[in-house]
């Protein structure tokens, strides 16, 4: 036998790249006939990971990508709790249960200990939630008084695009309201305009996914307080927080935006967002129980009862749920505030570095609403150079900030949007910093031709 083929058999050599595996490529289209060496296997497919961009460079991301390795032996810990499984597993049920109140006294419910809610795979499944709530007692509502309800709409401004599916998937007209002028929010007096009785709610967003700010849910409120004083429609709003959720009561405790306004019915939150919990988890809860239409409620077995669950999803995995509990407990309110304080420190420094370079117009700075920076280029100057040409050359370093426009009417304003998330440094951020005057001094002495604009890399 060929000594290149001996050695190519599993034996005491045993190299991963020098096993049969390693010498075709993977399969793409078939499930191969036999088996393989598992640790050639693994391998293999972290390679290919390895063209993956690193999500630590990845600041168009509002989403976990550091955890303590206490997170990760949890996560490997729970690999098999299944969250369904209410009664297999019903100390991780309970942990479910005791987040749902914590968050809701996080956000002023007003008795948190009785509030219903519960966790699903992230903001957009909670927003279907959210969204399908609204619905069904809006239409009980019309019903009861013998009126039409068949045409639903929800107003909003600027909003994530899982309400677009929301939307779309449960038949409901979204009545998105325009940006005029220089908003880049919803604002108060917009809504008179957009709002009738077949209006199922108003979400507001507590961090528009485009710049970071907040929309102003006390004033949204008291113009829905005006709308219903002058034509008696009582339309609740829920509180997209899916950012925002996790971020205001540690950093922004007196801004009122939570149950504490009695129009706000449900919110919701991405745990894996700044939460600080890893990929796969978000909640939703609301006001009190009669916000939650039971119709929309099913029971499972749980220790010979029943439990109510609420959720698109059936099986999902327990672990994420099992690290927000350990934040929870870990970091405390405190440890919250001390994190994203300093994100929103490192986030206006950068700000006001990066409005000194020159051609940026900060439109957000990171002040008042989320850890995060949001430019464009300055307006009535030729550039010689987009902002996507930007993104593009921060690349080369491994960095990745998203360029896109910004929604109708000003679909004609690119911005980027740095988010600033917990692992982001100061010195990181300085390291950003430094390549983003390389790529504008180089961009300044070599225009781009032709522009190459478009979304070359865009979150949404
Ligand atoms: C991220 C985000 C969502 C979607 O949340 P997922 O947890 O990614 O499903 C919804 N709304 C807003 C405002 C967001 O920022």
């Amino acid at each position: 036998m060929p000594l290149h083929q001996a050695d190519r058999s599993a034996g005491p050599f045993d190299d991963v790249y020098a096993l049969g595996t390693s010498d075709r490529r993977l399969s793409k289209y078939r499930i191969p006939d036999d088996s393989a060496d598992p640790s050639s296997v693994y391998n293999l497919i972290r390679d290919e990971l390895l063209l993956d961009g690193n999500s630590r460079q990845n600041l168009a991301t509002f989403c976990t990508t550091w955890a303590e390795p206490q997170v990760r032996e949890l996560l490997d810990e729970a690999f098999d709790k299944n969250i369904i499984d209410k009664d297999e597993y019903p100390q991780s049920a309970e942990i479910e249960n005791r987040c749902v109140h914590m968050i809701a006294d996080l956000w002023h419910a007003p008795r948190s200990w009785t509030t219903v809610g519960c966790s699903t795979t992230g903001s957009s499944e909670a927003a279907m939630l959210g969204g399908l709530a609204l619905k069904w007692r809006w239409r009980k509502a019309r019903q009861a008084q013998g009126l039409a309800a068949d045409r639903p709409n929800l107003v909003c401004g600027p909003v994530q695009v899982c309400w677009e599916k929301f939307a779309r998937y449960f038949d409901v007209e979204l009545r998105q309201v325009p940006l005029d002028g220089d908003a880049t929010e919803m604002r108060p007096q917009d809504l008179k305009r957009f709002c009738d009785e077949n209006t199922i709610g108003v979400v507001a967003t507590l961090g528009v996914t485009f710049t970071g700010a907040y929309e102003p849910v006390a004033a949204l409120a008291a113009a829905l307080d005006q709308i219903q004083r002058d034509t008696g429609f009582d339309i609740p709003i829920h509180v997209d927080g899916a950012s925002g959720g996790f971020v205001a009561p540690f950093i922004q405790p007196e801004l009122e935006w939570d149950f504490r306004i009695d129009r706000v019915k449900s919110i919701n939150a991405s745990g894996h967002k700044f939460g600080l919990a890893p990929l796969g988890v978000g909640w939703i809860v609301w006001r009190s129980r009669e916000d939650l239409p039971e119709e929309l409620v099913f029971s499972v077995d749980y220790l010979g009862g029943n439990m109510p669950t609420f959720a698109l999803n059936f099986s999902r995995p327990g672990g994420e749920i099992i690290a927000q509990y350990y934040n929870f407990l870990r970091l405390g309110r405190r440890g919250y505030e001390r994190i994203h304080q300093s994100c929103v420190d490192t986030a206006r420094w950068l700000a006001a570095e990066l409005a000194k370079l020159g051609p940026l117009e900060i439109l957000y700075d990171g002040n008042g609403g989320l850890p995060c920076v949001c430019y464009r280029l300055t307006e009535g100057v030729e550039h010689g150079f987009t902002l996507y040409d930007l993104s593009d050359r921060v690349r080369i370093r491994g960095w990745q900030i998203a360029s896109y426009p910004l929604p109708p009417n000003r679909h004609d304003t690119v911005v980027q949007r740095i988010l600033v998330r917990h692992g982001v440094s100061r010195d990181l951020a300085a390291l950003l910093l430094e390549e983003i005057k390389r790529a504008l001094d180089h961009l300044r002495d070599n225009p781009v031709p032709r522009s190459t604009s478009g979304p070359s890399f865009s979150h949404n």
